[in-house]
This record gives structure tokens, sequence and C-alpha cells, in this order.
């Protein structure tokens, strides 16, 4: 625990670390009330691609929770970064949400709706994020994209999101009929995607041995941080339990009930 709370720098997944559906969970604010103290340097990082920095502050708030923009980082921004340095200028079909359009558009990627009939020539990408705007003419438009040689880029790996009753799809299972139908594969950027690591230490401007990686999934917050040369620390606050985290063949470096065990008493 010691060394924990030496380190420089923190990488926070959000749901269930943070928050769990509207609420805050129990100890986030002292914990961040603890980072602010002490000068650490963090980021809350999520896998989804719904919502803007911008919109993340303002959901926090609406919680009781005051974190500023800077302090955000999403899979919609890391694809944004992705696509701009691999293909500068480049055009892409969007499956989304408005904050997924606007962080390609501010990077200079031209960027086709759904709703956008004109798509002068075959974009160069067709990009799927989570969104609640998502139909059948959508995927064939995909597709037939897709065949005629756009590359495939998922925001990020998630199977399922929880919904207010129960679980809906979320970004990898969009994908699924467009793979299918294509036979071809997509590249995804979120965690466990070290891309989105590297980039969140850059921002934080720490190296990875002085940082920590908190989250509550296995399979993308703590084997990220493994990969990435973080220490990870798994909460139980949020999906896996003790008995869940045994079925895994990697272990995090630190097991707490949840972020609020972090701060000195
Ligand atoms: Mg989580």
């Amino acid at each position: 625990m010691d060394s924990l709370r030496a380190k420089k720098g923190y990488i926070c997944d959000m749901d269930g670390v943070i928050y769990r559906g509207d609420h805050l969970l129990p100890g986030v604010k002292e914990f961040v009330q603890w980072l602010y103290r002490e000068n650490k340097k963090f980021l809350f990082l999520t896998n989804s691609s719904r919502r803007s920095p911008k919109e993340l502050r303002q959901k926090l708030a609406a919680m009781g929770l005051d974190v500023g923009e800077e302090h955000f980082y999403t899979s919609a921004l890391a694809t944004a970064k992705f696509i701009s340095r691999q293909s500068p200028g480049c055009s892409a079909y969007v499956i989304g949400e408005p904050a997924l359009f606007q962080a390609l558009t501010e990077t200079g990627v031209t960027v086709y709706k759904a709703e956008d009939t004109a798509v002068e020539a075959n974009p160069d990408y067709v990009i799927v994020g989570e969104t609640d705007d998502y139909n059948y003419r959508n995927i064939c438009q995909a597709i037939d994209y897709v065949f005629n040689g756009a590359k495939l880029i998922g925001t990020n790996t998630d199977l399922t999101a929880p919904l207010e009753h129960g679980i809906g799809p979320a970004c990898r299972a969009l994908l699924a009929p467009i793979e299918a139908t294509t036979g071809r594969y997509a590249y995804y950027i979120g965690k466990p995607n070290p891309l989105m690591m590297r980039t969140g230490l850059k921002i934080l401007g720490v190296h990875s041995e002085e940082a920590a990686m908190i989250g509550d999934r296995m399979d993308t917050d703590i084997i990220a941080g493994i990969e990435s040369g973080l220490d990870s620390i798994l909460v139980l606050s949020g999906v896996t339990s003790r008995e869940i985290m045994k079925q895994y063949p990697y272990r995090p470096r630190l097991v707490l009930e949840g972020v609020g065990d972090i701060p000195e008493e």
C-alpha cells in the first residue's frame, strides 16, 4: 500500500471505480481530495466513446464531484489521435455519438455520418463506437465501404454494457455483424490496447513505473496495467469479485475494496 501511495500518477477507470449508475462510490470524494492535496497526477480513463470530457465532467458534477476536463481521457480521443497520426487528413464513415464525431473532427478527420447521403468517395476508415443510433441501413453502408477497402476500427473491445435494467451490446457487439459479413476484423483502440495506456502516461507526464492503473475489470483494466508496465490495482467496488479474479491467469498487484482505501487515515 505504501508503494501505491508513493506513485506520482494514477490512471483510474470510471464505471465501477468512481461511480456506479448515477451514484458516486463510497470514499471517492476523499480519494479525489487526497489526489489534489498530495499533488498527484491523475487521469480518469474510460473505454466508452459516448461522452466528451466536458460531458464526463458534467456527469460527475451532477453526483457532487468537481474534476477538471483535463483529467478525462476517452477511447474516442484515443481513436482520433491514432487515426489522425496514421493517416493525416483522412476520411471516415462513423457510427457513434457526437462525442466521437467531435473528437475525430478536431484532429482533422473528415467525418461522414449515417445521415450524410452524399459521401463523395469511399472513406478511408469505418469507425464504430457505442451509440443508440444504430440501424440496418448504417450496417449495410459500413459493410459496403469495408468491401470497397475502408479500414475497420472499433473504439473499444467491450462486448457488453450495463443498462438501467440489464445488459446491452457495447462496441464489439455492434461491430460483430460488419466483421461477420465482410470477413474483416476491426482494430480496437481502447483498453487493454497499450496505445491508450501509453498516451495516458504521456498526458500525465510520468513513467509507467511511477504510475498505477486502478480498475474493476480483469480483462481490460488489470491486463492493460500489467502489459503497459504499471502496477495494477483491482477494486472490488465494480464487476469483479475475489472468486472471479481467481479465474484469470494473471493477478493484480493489490486488491482493494474501493479507492476510498487509498488515502491515509
Ligand atoms: Mg469499470
